[in-house]
């Protein structure tokens, strides 16, 4: 795949078109990637822009919304107040916790399809959590003592109402250079992760939750496969427990059957479509929005997502593709062919945070994409989120103007 930076043939269609939708990642696209998720920052400027661009943009990230962790809090940080945003209509509308917690630009959260059972299991898995990760940690740090053992549950151990999330990132700085130690790390969080989906189904919750693990190296068999730390690639960083059905590319169509409902009054999938309620595979997914969406009321739609991975196979003979990103990336691409339209992929190259990961500068598109990879890429950001949010800027403001 070639690497085009060139701007000018998406923004014709940006200043251009009619019906135009943006889908937006958060973590490494509009906020550079941190070790700690606690110090996220979001620009000032972004927020407003978004803001411009009203009912045609919607953010999807496996983030959440709420909560001490969620964006909101970024958000309220960046403006200098909690009122300011809920009056000002300047929250990131759209889908977090991978499609499950919708919120408007007023911070107004609702999710559907999810029983009262699942939400009490979710709350209780961070408690869950602790005594295993302590065990963990004493196993593979002999020599820690429990102060150290505090700092890096708080740093490790995300109590997400949705996504329960065990993150690395800070075990990873105990031993920095010892390869091993960050595989011991993962292989042993990973089974952690599978021990508490065990008692859930123990409790009764039998077809209730499913990994997530970023990035990762796609799916075998309907389960995620960790993408273990290399001598260059750090892997895996964190792996949510997440509800079924919980997948971005659902998400995508969550969001076009409320952006559809709202232009023109009726919902192609119903009132009372959910994430839960979404065909399980692409080309399902596929047939679904045929079937549903009529061809005049499908919009443009621009997606853009930082974690795409593409990794050789151990016998060299074929390609492990996967990332957080690539599902909804890939359905809107096949969306736009099979309507017709051709539909936008920008990737923006979040390598020059603190987290470790291939950069396109350094290495092209390897560990990212590969030639026989069906995911192409219409537009490259390779300085990152900054180029990547000065564009978005630039372009709300005029397609504001242009609108008004
Ligand atoms: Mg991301």
């Amino acid at each position: 795949m070639e690497i085009n930076t060139n701007t000018l043939d998406l923004e014709k269609i940006i200043f251009t078109s009619k019906n135009i939708l943006f889908i937006q990642d958060i973590d490494g696209v509009c906020i550079p990637l941190v070790k700690d998720p606690m110090n996220r920052k979001l620009n000032k400027d972004y927020i407003f822009a978004v803001k411009q661009f009203s009912d045609e943009f919607f953010v999807l990230t496996c983030g959440e919304h709420e909560g001490i962790r969620g964006v909101n809090r970024i958000i309220e940080r960046t403006l200098g107040n909690k009122v300011s945003p809920k009056e000002r209509g300047l929250y990131l509308r759209g889908l977090a916790a991978c499609g499950v917690e919708y919120q408007n630009n007023k911070g107004e959260i609702s999710f559907e399809g999810i029983s009262e059972k699942e939400i009490k299991f979710l709350s209780s898995v961070p408690d869950i959590m602790r005594p295993k990760f302590i065990k963990i940690v004493k196993d593979l740090f002999p020599e820690i003592d429990d102060k150290s053992i505090d700092y890096h549950i708080k740093k490790s151990i995300c109590n997400t109402r949705f996504s329960p999330t065990i993150n690395f990132n800070s075990l990873f700085e105990i031993d920095k250079n010892d390869l091993n130690k960050r595989r011991d790390i993962q292989d042993r969080f990973e089974k952690m992760m599978n021990d508490i989906i065990l008692y859930a189904e123990s409790l009764g919750l039998r077809n209730s939750f499913f990994l997530h693990i970023s990035p990762n190296l796609g799916t075998k068999n309907g389960i995620e496969i960790i993408k273990r730390s290399t001598a260059n690639d750090i892997g895996s960083t964190d792996i949510q427990l997440l509800l079924k059905g919980a997948l971005k590319d659902s998400g995508v169509l969550c969001l076009l059957n409320k952006f559809i409902g709202d232009k023109t009054g009726r919902k192609p999938f119903g009132d009372d479509f959910n994430f839960r309620k979404a065909p399980t595979n692409l080309e399902a997914k596929i047939s679904f929005c045929k079937k549903y969406i009529r061809e005049k009321d499908m919009p443009i739609i621009i997606g853009i997502g930082d974690t795409v991975t593409s990794q050789k196979s151990l016998d060299k003979n074929s390609f492990l593709r996967g990332g957080s990103d690539r599902s909804f990336l890939e359905f809107i691409q096949l969306l736009g062919l099979e309507f017709g339209i051709k539909n936008n992929i920008i990737f923006v190259d979040s390598s020059y945070g603190e987290v470790y990961r291939p950069s396109i500068k350094e290495s092209g598109l390897k560990g990212i994409t590969d030639k026989q990879d069906p995911l192409k890429f219409d537009l490259v950001f390779q300085n990152g989120p900054e180029e990547y949010i000065n564009w978005f800027i630039k372009m709300a403001k005029r397609r504001y103007q242009i609108k008004n």
